[in-house]
């Protein structure tokens, strides 16, 4: 099960992140960033934009198995 973080649906103004994808398993979250990317990115879905991905999540993420998307605008 995965989930999707939206700060439009996330009214608490505490939160500061854009958007943050999460999931149960690396394979999952993957999957996630790569609907997220292609849907709200235009991004295609290619051999390389998921080895991208891959190694963005080698970096210290803030949760275990989650993405920032850092492409999404901020909330304000
Ligand atoms: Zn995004």
């Amino acid at each position: 099960m995965s989930r999707f973080i939206d700060c439009r649906n996330y009214p608490s103004r505490n939160v500061h992140f854009t958007v943050a994808i999460s999931a149960d398993t690396k394979d999952e979250l993957i999957e996630a960033v790569v609907q997220h990317g292609t849907k709200v990115h235009d991004y295609e879905d290619t051999l390389e934009f998921r080895e991208n991905i891959k190694t963005e999540l080698k970096r210290d993420p803030p949760l275990p198995n989650t993405f920032m998307c850092f492409l999404c605008q901020p909330c304000d």
